[in-house]
């Protein structure tokens, strides 16, 4: 099905079961009527193979054209000299709020989960200034690494956190840092989320918490937590845990919505362990391109997607192996395209 108002989006397969889980996709979005139109560019290994540099200059350039992107996971090859395609992915188009919902879709260890982190995306210690101080014969006897968060930076994912809070019907944000340890680092982080906070009050709530505590509450009572502001390392690590709460990373979507562009993805990495057997749960990015229909003003069809999704998992009993079934990605696939055409 073709949509009358077309819309243009990168598409990078990218790595492991990227190129499996992105056909997945695709196939989906073609049978639900999707807007989009696909300008396929490769990154990560595929980028290097194709075009020996895993951010090429032309997949840069069609992000920076049409301002929006379905991506599949990248690998950093260790070694080399590269840095993380992500990481660059994220600088380059200033990417600074990650969005990862996690949502209970089939029942498991924990039902009715519905929790949306906020990530800020470049800073922390992700800016992973690192060194080695030389002592006596050992030219790396001590290793140094730095971060960093500014307070306008804190600030603007404060806000988009807040405002994503009204936007989305959101009543309460927990702040996520360890601003009794890294009192300046994450300290400032909670400083500025409390004064933007001040700007919200009676409409959102905000509490905050400290990363151990939090970590823990996750695991006792997921149900206390509405959404969650982190900072860039704490924000990675939590968003591993709270998809482990929804039955794993095939389960999980992401954002990456800056003032330039916006990037769509799994969660996961490009799991090398099973790409190319046909078994990756597609679920992930398939998500997250329903996020995609929701940035660009077509919540309808994200939700129709979301449902259909979740009959497939729930009335039909179609699931990969990750959430103990025996359906291979082309089934799931097929299952989910029949539900949408059943309609
Ligand atoms: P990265 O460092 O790039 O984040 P990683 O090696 O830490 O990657 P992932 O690739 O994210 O880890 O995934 C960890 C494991 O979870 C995989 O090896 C795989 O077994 C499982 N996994 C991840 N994504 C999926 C998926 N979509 N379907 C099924 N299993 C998955």
């Amino acid at each position: 099905m073709s949509s009358p108002n077309p819309i243009t989006a990168t598409l990078i397969p990218g790595d492991g079961i990227g190129p499996e889980t992105v056909e997945s996709t695709i196939q989906i979005l073609d049978a639900l009527g999707s807007p989009f139109l696909w300008d396929v560019q490769q990154a990560g290994v595929a980028g290097i193979d194709a075009l020996g540099d895993p951010l090429p200059e032309q997949t840069l350039a069609s992000i920076r054209k049409h301002r929006l992107a379905l991506k599949g996971p990248l690998t950093t090859p260790v070694g080399g000299g590269f840095r993380s395609s992500n990481v660059r992915l994220r600088e380059e188009f200033e990417l600074y709020a990650n969005v990862r919902p996690a949502k209970t879709l089939i029942p498991g260890r924990f039902e009715n989960i519905d929790i949306v982190l906020v990530r800020e995306n470049l800073g922390g210690f992700y800016v992973a200034h690192e060194y080695y101080i030389p002592v006596g014969d050992d030219p790396k006897a001590v290793a140094v690494a730095t971060g960093m968060n500014t307070r306008a930076s804190s600030k603007r994912i404060a806000r988009f956190a807040f405002e994503y809070a009204l936007k989305n019907g959101r009543k309460k944000i927990t702040v996520v840092h360890k601003a009794n340890i890294l009192k300046l680092l994450t300290g400032i982080f909670l400083d500025a989320a409390r004064e933007v906070a001040k700007e919200y009050e009676g409409r959102v709530e905000m509490d905050d918490m400290i990363v151990d505590a939090c970590a823990m509450q996750l695991v006792l009572n997921p149900w206390r937590f509405d959404m969650l502001l982190c900072t860039n390392l704490f924000g990675d690590i939590l968003s591993d845990q709270i998809a482990g709460l929804v039955g794993g990373l095939g389960m999980a979507p992401g954002a990456n919505i800056g003032e330039n562009a916006a990037i769509f993805e799994a969660v996961h990495g490009s799991a090398p362990d099973i790409a190319g057997k046909g078994v990756a749960n597609p679920i992930s990015i398939l998500l997250a391109s329903a996020m995609m229909l929701d940035h660009v003003g077509k919540q309808d069809l994200a939700n129709r997607l979301r449902t259909a999704i979740t009959d497939t998992l729930n009335i039909d009993s179609v699931r990969t192996r990750d959430l103990k079934g025996e359906a291979t990605t082309k089934q799931f696939t097929d299952a989910v395209c029949k539900r949408l055409s059943s309609r």
